[in-house]
């Protein structure tokens, strides 16, 4: 190794921690629509809720009307029998038999009402779960925009760091460059490499380093990783690289 390179473990390092600053910013740019769409999903479960509860209750109601229906017929037929009646005993028969049926025409009719009601405010809950789904979903269009015209430029940049990494990993001679590839897609904070304090300390995760590393990092420009934290450690010679 040469100063140059470690010079270019520099500037990568530095592309790399510029890239995930720029990266947190477009995510927490992202972010403003994760709201908006956890209040879209839990009305649309609403909504969702409500269509099956309706669809219930159109079969409560049809089920009921059916009942009315036959109900009325029963009506009906206690009405011809008290007309054609003779005896006070059949007489007595047909009138029960009319004011039982009667009497279930009444229940059912304010059952039927009772469940006309609720499919009524069921109607209007639903119209305006509809309502906000609709203005939500224009107001979320217009965050989309804003957040795309703001994260544009951004992600451009953060093309143009990729991309100068990208030209700057074939100057580092192999097997290194395969090592500190690997190394950058593991994503550490403060990114890939490291130095050491006057101590010998490495200066992100403290592990302290041998003088034989020392020597061996300072002296003859190895690339050497911290036993502590595996970046790759620079010599003190190419701090101001
Ligand atoms: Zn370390």
């Amino acid at each position: 190794m040469n100063k140059e390179i470690f010079r270019v473990l520099k500037e990568i390092n530095s592309l790399l921690n510029k890239s995930q600053a720029l990266t947190k910013e477009i995510d927490s740019e992202k972010a403003r629509l994760d709201k908006i769409d956890h209040q879209i999903k839990y009305k649309n479960s609403q909504a969702v809720e409500l269509e099956q509860k309706s669809r219930e209750l159109k079969s409560q109601l049809s089920a009921k009307e059916a009942m009315l229906h036959e109900a009325g017929k029963q009506n009906q037929a206690a009405i011809a029998n008290a007309n054609k009646a003779i005896s006070q005993k059949e007489i007595d028969a047909a009138l029960s038999q009319r004011q039982k049926s009667e009497e279930t025409i009444e229940k059912l009719n304010e059952e039927i009402f009772s469940l006309m009601e609720e499919e009524e405010k069921q109607d209007e809950e639903l119209n305006s779960i509809n309502l906000f789904l609709q203005g939500v979903k224009e107001g979320r269009e217009e965050i989309v925009n804003d957040i795309e015209k703001i994260n544009t430029p951004k992600l451009e940049e953060l093309n143009r760091y990729r991309n100068r990494i990208n030209e700057l990993y074939p100057q580092i001679p192999n097997p290194h460059r395969e090592h500190f590839e690997n190394l950058v897609k593991k994503d550490l904070p403060k990114g890939p490499i490291t130095r050491l304090n006057q101590k010998n300390f490495c200066e992100l995760c403290g592990t302290q380093a041998s003088s034989t590393k020392v020597k061996s990092i300072e002296e003859q420009l190895q690339y050497r990783t911290c036993s502590g934290c595996s970046r790759v450690i620079i010599p003190e010679s190419s701090q101001y690289l």
